[in-house]
């Protein structure tokens, strides 16, 4: 049991109330009663915009039914009927929502963290909450500012199972030229309960590594975007006789590959493939990538047919630009891709790795089509340990006073310095006191130039910074 305190209003975490979800610690920051208060905002706020139902879902770990019974009961305080999808994957709470005509969807999870860490996904209305909405619950709480109109009486909750309707709606669409042997790696997360099922149904064979969903994560941790984490699925590829291998996120909504001889190929590279198959069908259209993607993109893109547009990082961000632009397809260095040609325009990691193989199955061997995509010299992204409010503070200044000679200086997110040769990026974290890097050239001069101009830049401006490169 986790230690449920009663609550004062007043005494709410402030700091659970992130960039693009709410996230705590379980039993500390995050309760069943600060969840269960939570609930109770965002039925209110569901409520002043209309809606009846919220479909809710819960990842694997441990306290997720607890605290997704909580959250249930605080929605339905305000009124708002809960349709419990149970243990689900994140993207299956974003189709619930659509597909049962919702609109309106929260999801219990933890993603990438540690296992003693949950939280909360939200959308009400077919918005996905972020930022000022994000507070905007918190000041709903603090101010009391709850529906208790008992006239409206008190919601409902029924259990739906929808995961075979989900799988169906995919394998309807999703056709493979032949069939495939493919490895798929689950950590331990919650898309190990959808994998094989859904690949099985594109016709694949599936090899199963670490698909018995635990919350625990005995094995390694469920977040494909480090390399580490890959290094089972590499050497099962080598090992055993599948074609390609597929790696998710804790809570399914990223997705990792790697190729039979073992090369990862990073998210901003999926998204070049992604996009030339969309373009066949959708000429024209609009293709997002975040700031910390390659820049292969923009040319490839281009030379496609399509319109690239470079936006900020963070998945609620990239979703509103979506809507905004009527953007085909979009793409998130971190793992989220977003499909809307054919799909709803979430981030589903599953369904990218459905796509995935609908192209690679086309052709004899996976890994010469995936090695042939254009590459670079790059970094991962790197990290400046600050303090909070330091880095937003560094990259506001820098973005004034910093000067890069024969660059492009892009400030759409951060600072992102365009060569003839390459780029650098700092930006400055939404979710965590750090100022996020990458850096990416044509080859290993070239970065190290690039990094030598923004060491001199960053040092000028805080002499103390310990610098990662
Ligand atoms: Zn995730």
């Amino acid at each position: 049991m986790l230690s449920n305190t009663p609550l004062s209003n007043s005494n709410i975490p402030k700091e659970i109330f992130k960039a693009y979800d709410i996230r705590g610690i379980v039993g500390k920051t995050l309760t069943p009663a600060i969840v269960e208060a939570i609930g109770h905002a965002l039925g209110s706020e569901a409520a002043a915009r209309k809606q009846k139902t919220i479909c809710i879902g819960y990842d694997g770990r441990l306290s997720g039914p607890e605290l997704a019974s909580a959250l249930s009961s605080g929605i339905r305080k305000a009124g708002i009927d809960v349709i419990n999808l149970g243990l689900v994957a994140t993207p299956v709470v974003y189709f619930a929502a659509y597909h049962l005509k919702t609109d309106c969807g929260v999801m219990v999870t933890g993603s990438h963290n540690p296992p003693d860490y949950n939280g909360l996904k939200m959308v009400l209305a077919g918005e996905t909450l972020s930022g000022e909405t994000i507070q905007a619950l918190r000041q709903r709480i603090e101010n009391n500012d709850l529906n208790t109109d008992e006239s409206v009486g008190e919601g409902t909750e029924r259990s739906y199972h929808i995961d075979d309707e989900y799988i169906a709606k995919i394998s309807s669409h999703i056709k493979l030229a032949r069939p495939m042997k493919i490895a798929v790696d689950c950590g331990n997360g919650v898309a190990g309960a959808f994998a094989k099922k859904l690949y099985e149904a594109l016709n694949c064979e599936v090899e199963e590594l670490f698909c018995e969903v635990d919350g625990n994560f005995p094995n390694h941790h469920p977040d494909p975007s480090v390399p580490e984490n890959l290094t089972d699925l590499i050497n099962a590829l080598k090992k055993g006789n599948a074609e390609i291998g597929l790696a998710f996120d804790g809570d399914g909504d990223r997705l990792g590959v790697v190729t039979k001889d073992g090369n990862i190929i990073y998210p901003d590279r999926q998204l070049l493939l992604f996009a030339e198959d969309v373009l066949k069908r959708e000429p024209g259209a609009t293709i997002i990538y975040d700031v910390k993607s390659t820049r292969n993109l923009a040319p490839w893109i281009s030379a496609h047919g399509g319109n690239p547009l470079m936006w900020k990082t963070g998945h609620s961000l990239v979703k509103g630009k979506m809507k905004e632009t009527g953007a085909a397809l979009a793409g998130e260095m971190s793992g989220h891709t977003f499909f809307k040609e054919r799909w709803y325009g979430f981030d589903d990691g599953l369904y990218a790795g459905a796509r995935l193989l609908e192209i690679l199955s086309r052709y004899d061997d996976p890994s010469v089509v995936l090695n042939a995509l254009p590459d670079s010299v790059s970094t991962p992204e790197q990290h400046i340990q600050m303090q909070e409010g330091e880095p937003h503070a560094l990259i506001a200044k820098l973005q004034q006073t910093a000067i890069f000679e024969n660059a492009d200086v892009l400030t759409i997110d951060g600072l992102r310095v365009e060569y003839a040769d390459g780029f650098g990026l700092m930006r400055p974290s939404n979710t965590t006191p750090v100022i996020v890097l990458r850096f990416e050239a044509d080859n290993a001069e070239a970065l190290k130039r690039i990094q030598d101009c923004f060491r001199a830049v960053i040092l000028a401006a805080a002499p103390e910074a310990k610098l990662p490169f």
